[in-house]
Protein backbone atom coordinates (compact mmCIF):
# COMPACT_ATOMS: atom_id res chain seq x y z
CA UNK A 1 0.00 0.00 0.00
CA UNK A 2 2.54 2.74 1.25
CA UNK A 3 4.82 1.31 -1.96
CA UNK A 4 2.05 1.72 -4.64
CA UNK A 5 1.20 5.55 -2.92
CA UNK A 6 5.12 6.12 -2.90
CA UNK A 7 4.92 5.34 -6.89
CA UNK A 8 2.00 7.01 -7.75
CA UNK A 9 3.33 10.38 -5.74
CA UNK A 10 6.48 9.76 -7.59
CA UNK A 11 4.72 9.30 -11.16
CA UNK A 12 3.07 12.56 -10.12
CA UNK A 13 6.02 14.52 -9.08
CA UNK A 14 7.98 13.33 -12.12
CA UNK A 15 5.24 14.49 -14.56
CA UNK A 16 5.26 17.83 -13.35
CA UNK A 17 8.77 18.13 -12.99
CA UNK A 18 8.81 17.30 -16.69
CA UNK A 19 5.87 19.69 -17.65
CA UNK A 20 7.40 22.19 -15.50
CA UNK A 21 10.70 21.93 -17.20
CA UNK A 22 9.28 21.80 -21.05
CA UNK A 23 6.63 24.13 -21.22
CA UNK A 24 8.74 27.75 -21.04
CA UNK A 25 11.58 26.13 -23.49
CA UNK A 26 9.61 24.23 -25.79
CA UNK A 27 8.94 26.04 -29.08
CA UNK A 28 5.18 26.24 -30.40
CA UNK A 29 4.89 23.56 -32.83
CA UNK A 30 5.28 23.54 -36.97
CA UNK A 31 1.93 23.90 -37.86
CA UNK A 32 1.18 22.07 -41.15
CA UNK A 33 -2.23 22.83 -43.37
CA UNK A 34 -2.77 20.12 -45.64
CA UNK A 35 -5.12 20.03 -49.16
CA UNK A 36 -4.95 16.24 -49.63
CA UNK A 37 -5.97 13.46 -47.37
CA UNK A 38 -3.03 11.40 -47.81
CA UNK A 39 -0.76 15.19 -47.64
CA UNK A 40 -2.43 14.89 -43.98
CA UNK A 41 -1.53 11.26 -43.12
CA UNK A 42 2.44 12.04 -44.49
CA UNK A 43 2.09 15.02 -42.51
CA UNK A 44 1.54 13.16 -39.24
CA UNK A 45 4.43 10.53 -40.15
CA UNK A 46 6.77 13.18 -40.73
CA UNK A 47 5.57 15.45 -38.45
CA UNK A 48 5.28 13.11 -35.61
CA UNK A 49 4.51 14.94 -32.57
CA UNK A 50 6.54 18.16 -33.67
CA UNK A 51 3.83 19.44 -35.84
CA UNK A 52 0.08 20.06 -35.61
CA UNK A 53 -1.37 19.20 -39.05
CA UNK A 54 -5.02 20.94 -39.84
CA UNK A 55 -6.53 18.73 -42.35
CA UNK A 56 -8.25 21.75 -44.89
CA UNK A 57 -9.52 18.24 -46.94
CA UNK A 58 -11.21 15.83 -45.06
CA UNK A 59 -11.20 11.58 -45.63
CA UNK A 60 -13.75 10.90 -48.29
CA UNK A 61 -13.83 14.11 -50.24
CA UNK A 62 -13.67 14.49 -53.79
CA UNK A 63 -10.16 15.52 -54.41
CA UNK A 64 -11.10 16.83 -58.00
CA UNK A 65 -14.04 19.10 -57.53
CA UNK A 66 -13.09 20.54 -53.68
CA UNK A 67 -13.12 24.29 -53.29
CA UNK A 68 -12.31 25.73 -50.28
CA UNK A 69 -15.21 27.96 -48.19
CA UNK A 70 -14.30 31.24 -46.67
CA UNK A 71 -13.90 29.00 -43.00
CA UNK A 72 -11.19 26.69 -44.95
CA UNK A 73 -9.39 30.55 -45.63
CA UNK A 74 -9.33 31.34 -42.00
CA UNK A 75 -8.52 28.00 -40.88
CA UNK A 76 -5.54 28.37 -43.55
CA UNK A 77 -4.89 31.92 -41.46
CA UNK A 78 -3.47 29.78 -38.53
CA UNK A 79 -0.89 27.90 -40.53
CA UNK A 80 2.78 28.18 -41.22
CA UNK A 81 2.99 25.97 -43.88
CA UNK A 82 0.55 24.83 -46.63
CA UNK A 83 1.00 21.34 -48.52
CA UNK A 84 -1.15 21.04 -51.93
CA UNK A 85 -1.04 17.85 -54.10
CA UNK A 86 -0.09 20.13 -56.79
CA UNK A 87 0.47 18.77 -60.73
CA UNK A 88 -2.92 20.95 -61.48
CA UNK A 89 -5.23 18.64 -59.05
CA UNK A 90 -6.06 22.42 -57.50
CA UNK A 91 -7.13 24.90 -59.86
CA UNK A 92 -7.60 27.07 -56.82
CA UNK A 93 -3.92 27.59 -55.35
CA UNK A 94 -3.35 31.18 -57.60
CA UNK A 95 -6.42 32.29 -55.33
CA UNK A 96 -4.92 30.75 -52.19
CA UNK A 97 -1.97 32.07 -52.57
CA UNK A 98 -2.91 35.36 -53.19
CA UNK A 99 -4.57 34.96 -49.42
CA UNK A 100 -1.14 34.15 -47.54
CA UNK A 101 0.13 36.53 -45.16
CA UNK A 102 4.30 37.07 -44.75
CA UNK A 103 6.09 33.83 -43.60
CA UNK A 104 3.44 31.22 -45.11
CA UNK A 105 4.61 29.43 -47.69
CA UNK A 106 2.94 27.16 -50.12
CA UNK A 107 4.52 23.81 -51.29
CA UNK A 108 3.24 22.17 -54.08
CA UNK A 109 4.64 18.33 -53.13
CA UNK A 110 3.72 17.25 -56.82
CA UNK A 111 6.06 19.60 -58.28
CA UNK A 112 9.23 17.63 -56.63
CA UNK A 113 7.99 14.35 -58.37
CA UNK A 114 8.48 13.73 -62.06
CA UNK A 115 5.38 14.10 -63.86
CA UNK A 116 3.44 11.35 -65.81
CA UNK A 117 2.03 12.91 -69.10
CA UNK A 118 -1.11 12.16 -70.39
CA UNK A 119 0.58 11.28 -73.78
CA UNK A 120 2.69 8.76 -72.06
CA UNK A 121 -0.05 7.47 -69.62
CA UNK A 122 -2.35 6.44 -73.25
CA UNK A 123 0.47 4.58 -73.84
CA UNK A 124 -0.17 2.43 -70.97
CA UNK A 125 -3.22 1.72 -72.14
CA UNK A 126 -5.12 -1.08 -73.44
CA UNK A 127 -6.89 0.66 -76.03
CA UNK A 128 -5.78 4.23 -76.48
CA UNK A 129 -9.03 4.85 -77.74
CA UNK A 130 -11.47 3.75 -74.42
CA UNK A 131 -11.78 7.19 -72.49
CA UNK A 132 -12.85 10.20 -74.88
CA UNK A 133 -9.67 12.92 -75.09
CA UNK A 134 -12.17 15.73 -74.44
CA UNK A 135 -12.01 14.13 -70.77
CA UNK A 136 -8.68 15.28 -69.82
CA UNK A 137 -8.00 18.41 -68.69
CA UNK A 138 -4.01 19.38 -68.76
CA UNK A 139 -1.10 17.72 -69.89
CA UNK A 140 -0.01 15.83 -66.58
CA UNK A 141 -1.90 12.96 -64.86
CA UNK A 142 -2.23 14.46 -61.15
CA UNK A 143 -3.01 11.08 -59.60
CA UNK A 144 1.19 10.76 -58.22
CA UNK A 145 0.12 9.14 -54.89
CA UNK A 146 -0.54 6.05 -56.62
CA UNK A 147 2.78 4.94 -56.43
CA UNK A 148 4.91 3.74 -53.62
CA UNK A 149 8.52 5.44 -54.83
CA UNK A 150 6.19 8.47 -55.31
CA UNK A 151 5.12 8.65 -51.82
CA UNK A 152 9.28 7.88 -51.09
CA UNK A 153 9.90 11.16 -52.65
CA UNK A 154 6.61 13.22 -51.33
CA UNK A 155 8.12 11.92 -47.77
CA UNK A 156 11.50 13.42 -48.69
CA UNK A 157 10.16 16.32 -49.48
CA UNK A 158 8.35 17.18 -46.36
CA UNK A 159 10.86 16.10 -44.03
CA UNK A 160 13.28 19.02 -45.85
CA UNK A 161 10.73 21.44 -45.63
CA UNK A 162 9.97 21.04 -42.12
CA UNK A 163 13.53 20.92 -41.24
CA UNK A 164 13.74 24.46 -43.24
CA UNK A 165 10.53 25.77 -41.50
CA UNK A 166 11.45 24.67 -37.70
CA UNK A 167 15.45 23.66 -37.91
CA UNK A 168 15.38 22.72 -33.91
CA UNK A 169 13.56 19.84 -34.90
CA UNK A 170 14.99 18.72 -37.96
CA UNK A 171 16.43 15.68 -36.71
CA UNK A 172 13.23 14.56 -35.77
CA UNK A 173 11.72 14.97 -39.02
CA UNK A 174 14.63 13.13 -40.56
CA UNK A 175 14.21 10.26 -38.15
CA UNK A 176 10.32 10.19 -38.81
CA UNK A 177 11.13 10.24 -42.52
CA UNK A 178 13.92 6.88 -42.22
CA UNK A 179 11.07 5.36 -40.49
CA UNK A 180 8.59 5.71 -42.96
CA UNK A 181 10.48 5.50 -45.88
CA UNK A 182 11.48 1.70 -44.43
CA UNK A 183 7.97 1.16 -43.95
CA UNK A 184 7.30 1.93 -47.72
CA UNK A 185 10.25 0.19 -49.14
CA UNK A 186 8.62 -3.13 -47.03
CA UNK A 187 5.33 -2.00 -48.35
CA UNK A 188 6.62 -2.35 -52.17
CA UNK A 189 8.08 -5.64 -52.11
CA UNK A 190 5.19 -6.56 -50.41
CA UNK A 191 3.07 -5.75 -53.31
CA UNK A 192 5.43 -6.95 -55.79
CA UNK A 193 5.06 -10.48 -54.25
CA UNK A 194 1.61 -10.45 -54.43
CA UNK A 195 1.14 -9.30 -57.95
CA UNK A 196 3.55 -12.11 -59.39
CA UNK A 197 0.45 -13.97 -58.57
CA UNK A 198 -1.38 -12.78 -61.34
CA UNK A 199 -0.44 -13.83 -64.73
CA UNK A 200 1.48 -11.27 -66.52
CA UNK A 201 -1.68 -11.37 -69.28
CA UNK A 202 -4.22 -10.72 -66.69
CA UNK A 203 -2.18 -7.55 -65.46
CA UNK A 204 -5.20 -4.98 -67.07
CA UNK A 205 -6.92 -2.54 -64.71
CA UNK A 206 -10.28 -1.86 -65.73
CA UNK A 207 -11.54 1.10 -63.51
CA UNK A 208 -13.88 4.37 -64.21
CA UNK A 209 -11.46 6.63 -64.49
CA UNK A 210 -7.58 7.22 -65.54
CA UNK A 211 -6.01 7.61 -61.85
CA UNK A 212 -3.26 4.46 -61.56
CA UNK A 213 -1.10 5.80 -64.20
CA UNK A 214 1.76 5.96 -62.02
CA UNK A 215 0.43 2.89 -60.52
CA UNK A 216 0.55 0.97 -63.47
CA UNK A 217 3.96 2.32 -64.86
CA UNK A 218 5.89 0.63 -61.09
CA UNK A 219 3.95 -2.63 -60.75
CA UNK A 220 3.55 -3.66 -65.16
CA UNK A 221 0.47 -3.02 -65.06
CA UNK A 222 -2.32 -1.88 -68.52
CA UNK A 223 -5.15 0.63 -68.02
CA UNK A 224 -8.64 0.91 -69.37
CA UNK A 225 -9.81 3.77 -68.27
CA UNK A 226 -13.82 3.75 -69.15
CA UNK A 227 -14.77 6.87 -68.18
CA UNK A 228 -11.18 9.25 -69.15
CA UNK A 229 -9.73 11.33 -66.75
CA UNK A 230 -12.27 12.79 -65.44
CA UNK A 231 -15.08 10.79 -63.70
CA UNK A 232 -17.35 13.50 -63.12
CA UNK A 233 -18.57 13.65 -67.15
CA UNK A 234 -20.79 11.24 -67.66
CA UNK A 235 -20.11 8.39 -70.72
CA UNK A 236 -22.26 8.60 -73.83
CA UNK A 237 -23.53 5.19 -75.21
CA UNK A 238 -20.57 5.46 -77.85
CA UNK A 239 -18.51 5.35 -75.01
CA UNK A 240 -19.79 2.45 -73.35
CA UNK A 241 -20.01 0.48 -76.48
CA UNK A 242 -16.76 1.27 -76.97
CA UNK A 243 -15.73 0.23 -73.31
CA UNK A 244 -17.44 -3.06 -73.62
CA UNK A 245 -15.80 -3.91 -77.15
CA UNK A 246 -12.11 -3.34 -74.97
CA UNK A 247 -13.37 -5.17 -72.10
CA UNK A 248 -14.73 -7.92 -74.25
CA UNK A 249 -11.36 -7.96 -76.82
CA UNK A 250 -8.55 -7.59 -73.17
CA UNK A 251 -10.22 -10.76 -71.73
CA UNK A 252 -10.17 -9.27 -68.12
CA UNK A 253 -11.23 -11.08 -64.99
CA UNK A 254 -12.82 -7.70 -63.72
CA UNK A 255 -13.22 -4.55 -63.69
CA UNK A 256 -12.39 -2.21 -60.51
CA UNK A 257 -14.95 0.76 -59.32
CA UNK A 258 -13.47 3.25 -57.25
CA UNK A 259 -14.35 5.16 -54.15
CA UNK A 260 -16.23 8.06 -54.69
CA UNK A 261 -17.16 7.41 -58.40
CA UNK A 262 -20.42 6.14 -59.48
CA UNK A 263 -20.21 2.81 -60.21
CA UNK A 264 -23.19 2.31 -62.19
CA UNK A 265 -21.71 2.28 -65.42
CA UNK A 266 -19.17 -0.15 -64.64
CA UNK A 267 -21.56 -2.53 -63.26
CA UNK A 268 -23.78 -2.02 -66.72
CA UNK A 269 -20.49 -3.17 -68.29
CA UNK A 270 -19.44 -6.38 -66.06
CA UNK A 271 -23.45 -7.45 -66.69
CA UNK A 272 -22.73 -7.24 -70.76
CA UNK A 273 -19.65 -9.21 -70.86
CA UNK A 274 -20.26 -11.36 -67.79
CA UNK A 275 -16.45 -10.01 -66.21
CA UNK A 276 -16.45 -10.12 -62.17
CA UNK A 277 -17.44 -6.50 -60.90
CA UNK A 278 -14.41 -6.28 -58.30
CA UNK A 279 -13.95 -4.74 -55.03
CA UNK A 280 -13.76 -0.95 -54.33
CA UNK A 281 -10.48 0.62 -55.00
CA UNK A 282 -9.52 3.96 -53.58
CA UNK A 283 -7.79 5.83 -56.67
CA UNK A 284 -7.64 9.08 -55.41
CA UNK A 285 -6.35 8.83 -52.09
CA UNK A 286 -9.60 9.55 -50.50
CA UNK A 287 -10.41 6.15 -47.88
CA UNK A 288 -12.65 6.46 -45.09
CA UNK A 289 -11.96 5.28 -41.16
CA UNK A 290 -9.06 2.58 -41.53
CA UNK A 291 -8.45 2.92 -45.15
CA UNK A 292 -7.22 7.13 -45.00
CA UNK A 293 -3.51 6.71 -44.75
CA UNK A 294 -1.59 5.67 -47.97
CA UNK A 295 -0.75 2.61 -46.59
CA UNK A 296 -4.06 1.24 -45.40
CA UNK A 297 -5.44 2.39 -48.66
CA UNK A 298 -3.13 0.97 -51.03
CA UNK A 299 -2.81 -2.04 -48.91
CA UNK A 300 -6.17 -2.55 -49.77
CA UNK A 301 -5.75 -1.52 -53.50
CA UNK A 302 -3.61 -4.92 -53.94
CA UNK A 303 -5.60 -7.09 -52.30
CA UNK A 304 -8.51 -6.30 -54.08
CA UNK A 305 -6.64 -6.31 -57.08
CA UNK A 306 -5.27 -9.82 -56.73
CA UNK A 307 -8.37 -11.66 -55.18
CA UNK A 308 -10.06 -10.31 -58.35
CA UNK A 309 -7.22 -11.37 -61.41
CA UNK A 310 -5.15 -14.13 -59.73
CA UNK A 311 -6.25 -17.55 -61.04
ZN1 LIG B 1 -8.79 11.02 -59.76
Amino acid sequence: MKLRFLLRTLGTLSLSLGMGLAAPSAPAALRVATLHPLLTDLAQQVGGAQVTVLAIVAPGTDVHHFSPSPQNMQQLAGADLVLASGKQLENYLGKLQDNLRAGQTLLEVGKSIPSLELSEAAALLEAPETGPAGHRHGGVDPHWWNSVENMQRATRVLAAAFAQADPPQAPAYQAHAAAYLKQLTELKSWARREFSKIPPEQRKLATAHLSLGYFAQEFGFRLIPVQGLNPEIPATSQDLAAAVDTIRQSKVRAVFPEQGVNPKLLAKIASETGVTFAGQLIADGNGTAALASFTAAFTHNVQEIVRALAP
